[in-house]
């Protein structure tokens, strides 16, 4: 049934899904769909991304144009949309399909899903091009981070066309816990920069109220608890708080190294600023937020976007 439901042609044959991109998202997001009993082959252009996987039960490929040979579905999860263009179109700056692109090499049948968070321009690009050749094709960018991605619990949020939308749901429910239809190919991607924007914001804005009340003599797990329990609750304090030692498994508290990297969050911002630019939105506090992020990328590109607390109060980050 759900082989019949994802292809759209078949059978009850075992389905081919190919993941490319194993990162901190990809890689355990790949590792539940080989849990779940897909036949998975991988690519990345990390060998030590591509080793876990394939300790993991994945067959490991050497490009992306093998690993989709004989995909009846494809998943990416690539850092930025050059690498997004890279692997689709064959080019990073490409604007029309290449023969080194995967889709000069995917057959229509197959469905692709795209979860890297990209510009929504790049997203709809990329769904023209597939849509031409009469392939079915979401941007589905994902919430929850990497511990949403290790438990199956992730937020996908989804652009495409109804029937893509419905071929992709029982994949998508593997990896994820709540899924919507923000709307047409692009959809997923505005929904997912307006939220981390937001989520930009509630960080920086979390670190400086942590700093101030330890510059006043404040404990900073009394004073998170308190926030807590308080109108300034918000997400990073429940499960990422960017102080060390406050909670045990976020980055904050393992010398920031893991999670979403500075270097993805100072890219998500700034294609909150190009889409708030292209619709007349005012943005000003993402402003603000982005230029906390640009000084602080120049140095902790490779750390996790909770160092901002390095912005506030430098000693965190003296160990890093
Ligand atoms: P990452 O940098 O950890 O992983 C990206 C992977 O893509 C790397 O393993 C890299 O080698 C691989 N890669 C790059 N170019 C490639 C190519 N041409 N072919 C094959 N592999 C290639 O990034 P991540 O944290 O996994 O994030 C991936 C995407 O998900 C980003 O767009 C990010 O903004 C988004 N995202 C991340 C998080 C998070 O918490 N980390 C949460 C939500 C969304």
């Amino acid at each position: 049934m759900l082989s019949k439901i994802i292809n759209k042609h078949s059978t009850n044959s075992p389905l081919n899904l190919t993941f490319i991109g194993l990162g901190n998202m990809g890689g355990p997001m790949a590792i539940n769909l080989v849990k779940a009993g897909f036949n998975v082959t991988v690519f990345d252009l990390s060998d030590t991304a591509q080793q876990q996987l394939a300790q993991a039960g994945a067959h490991t490929t050497t490009s992306p144009v093998e690993a989709v040979k004989e995909a009846d579905v494809v998943i990416t999860m690539l850092p930025a949309g050059k690498h997004v263009k890279s692997v689709y179109l064959g080019d990073a700056n490409a604007t029309a399909l290449t023969e080194a692109g995967i889709l000069s090499h995917i057959a229509s049948t197959t469905l692709v899903i795209d979860s890297s968070t990209i510009a929504p321009a790049d997203a709809k690009l990329v769904a023209n091009v597939a849509a031409a050749k009469g392939i079915d094709i979401i941007d589905a960018p994902v919430s929850g981070g990497t511990a949403g991605a290790e438990a199956g619990t992730l937020t996908f949020i989804v652009g495409g066309k109804e029937n893509a939308f419905q071929r992709a749901l029982p994949i998508l429910k593997i990896m994820g816990k709540n899924i919507f239809h923000a709307g047409d190919n692009g959809a997923g991607q505005v929904a997912k920069i307006c939220n981390n924007m937001l989520l930009g914001i509630l960080m920086t804005g979390t670190a400086e109220a942590i700093n101030l009340g330890v510059k006043n003599g404040l404990d900073a797990a009394v004073l998170s608890e308190v926030m807590l329990q308080s109108s300034g609750c918000n997400w990073t304090l429940e499960v990422y708080n960017p102080y060390p030692g406050i909670q045990e498994k976020v980055p904050a508290s393992r010398g920031y190294s893991g999670g979403f990297m500075t270097q993805h969050m100072h890219k998500d911002l700034h294609l909150a600023l190009q889409t708030a630019e292209d619709s007349g939105a005012k943005v000003p506090m993402g402003t603000q937020a982005t230029t906390l992020y640009d000084d602080h990328n120049e140095q902790y590109n490779d750390k996790d976007f909770s160092s901002i607390m390095g912005y506030f109060d430098d000693s965190v980050l003296k160990d890093v």
